[in-house]
């Protein structure tokens, strides 16, 4: 892979908002926040509820010309001082802290995250990594308290080929985790689509040579700057996959919305295309179409449900009708996080569950087979139904009941779709808001914390 070439690209970022402070900005972008808004913002400079300090502002050229005609990007990207209204919520409801045996890395499952950037071209003001992209410190599980760091690759390599060699020896489990072999990393951040791609070709060569063989790449680039997507980066890929042809490459793209991809009218309504569905943006729609020539690549999308964003069930029904029409997966819906600074991006979960459930509403089977995920501190779990109807004579389900589904277990593979149920918490925006609910815990995401389901609790 020694002929790879880093592309040149000018994505024209704004970052930060002192430019449009002082109106040096490029005329066309000054008014998009107003007067009002930047003094509210303004005033906030410095104290607890410092929006910048929450999460740095930065938006790209291509981001900004979807977001003039679009309430929906506006809200994604622009920093407004309802983000710290409400400041409750964990630092670190995952407790993902407590899965990272080297920096930069989250070892949960077969599937190990690493952090290879810490930002994107544009920033999400709802995003979860904000304490990466912010640089904040972070509590360890050995109690001290530091920024955290980037993965690096013989550190990563390293453990990668001690974990599968102990997996190995030991029957395919390790010998203290109980984990399996390490066979998927994805590489996340920040984006690894800032990287050059000679950068992103070192990372590809060294997890392929230490065995792994699938290789996620986490990329909202698609969204903020799909020219990142040119020739040299696909030479790159190309010379990947002759060098190291059984490795498969998984894109998990980040599209929240279909305004991120779909052209559109000036009164903000979609162009039909000629033969079926809408017309996308070119370059976006070029990247996809590029990306999918290639056999061994597969595309992927995964999104969170977020307040004032995307809870809109018609929404979500014409972005994964369209995804699925050009060869993109809908892969998994998020619930929100809990997270400190989060609340006014926070839908609750059975809200999450029926705008969901509306927006798969008329589409066909293939169309819909994203699941809503929650990430308990055991592993994945799915908001699997949220019924209407009372459960009958079964305490905690007087309203109706929540169906949680165990999808991974950090601990166990073999916990794999084992289920909780508990009553209706129509407020809830994490596992906690059921606490006093539980009807019945297979999957104990309850009872690893001496939560005990009602029944149990009338009978002591
Ligand atoms: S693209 Fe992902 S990591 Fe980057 S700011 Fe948005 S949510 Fe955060």
């Amino acid at each position: 892979m020694a002929e790879v070439s880093n592309g040149k690209y000018d994505r024209e970022i704004i970052t930060g908002l002192k430019k449009f402070f002082d109106g040096s900005v490029p005329q066309d972008m000054q008014g998009f926040y107003s007067q009002e808004e930047l003094e509210a913002i303004k005033e906030l400079e410095g104290t607890p509820r410092d929006l910048q300090a929450r999460m740095p502002v930065k938006i790209t050229r291509h981001y900004f010309e979807q977001a003039k005609n679009s309430k929906a990007i506006q809200t994604l990207v622009k920093a407004s001082p309802k983000e710290t209204y409400d400041l409750d919520g964990a630092s670190d409801p995952g407790k993902q802290m407590s899965y990272s045996p080297v920096e930069g890395l989250i070892h949960k499952y077969e599937l190990g995250l690493i952090y290879v950037a810490a930002t994107c071209s544009a920033h999400c003001r709802f995003c979860y990594r904000e304490e990466l992209i912010a640089k904040k410190e972070v509590e360890r599980p050995d109690g001290t308290v530091a920024p955290k760091g980037l993965a690096q690759i013989p550190e990563i390599v390293a453990y990668i080929r001690e974990h599968n060699r102990l997996v190995d020896e030991n029957g395919g489990r390790h010998p203290t985790t109980n984990r399996e072999r390490l066979r998927e990393i994805l590489m996340s951040g920040g984006d690894p689509m800032v990287l050059g791609n000679k950068n992103i070709a070192q990372w590809l060569a060294a997890l392929s040579e230490a065995g792994i063989e699938n290789i996620r790449i986490g990329t909202k680039e698609l969204a903020f700057y799909p020219e990142r997507f040119d020739a040299t980066f696909f030479a790159m890929l190309d010379s990947f996959h002759k060098s190291y042809p059984r490795a498969s490459l998984r894109m998990m793209v980040h599209f929240n919305h279909p305004d991120e991809f779909l052209a559109k009218n000036p009164d903000g309504s979609y162009i039909p295309d000629a033969h079926a569905g809408f017309r996308w943006l070119p370059p976006t729609l070029a990247a996809v179409q590029a990306l999918r020539s290639r056999h061994w690549i597969n595309i992927d999308n995964q999104s969170p449900i977020i307040s004032g964003i995307n809870d809109d069930p018609d929404a979500l029904r014409i972005m994964q009708r369209e995804l699925k029409r050009n060869g993109v997966e809908n892969h998994y819906f998020f619930c929100g996080r809990d997270i400190v600074g989060h609340k006014a991006f926070n839908v609750p979960i059975e809200r999450a569950w029926q705008i969901l459930n509306e927006s798969q509403k008329g589409l066909s089977g293939v169309e819909t087979h994203a699941r809503l995920s929650i990430t308990h501190y055991k592993g994945k779990t799915e908001v699997s139904a949220v019924t209407n109807e009372p459960f009958p004579g079964v305490k905690g389900g007087e309203n109706g009941v929540v169906i949680f589904k165990l999808l991974r277990s950090a601990a166990d593979a073999r916990d794999r779709c084992k289920v909780t149920i508990v009553g209706r918490n129509p407020d809830a925006i994490w596992f906690g808001g059921y606490d006093d609910r539980v009807i019945m815990d297979e999957a104990e995401l309850y009872s690893m914390y001496n939560i005990k389901p009602l029944a149990l609790l009338a009978a002591e």
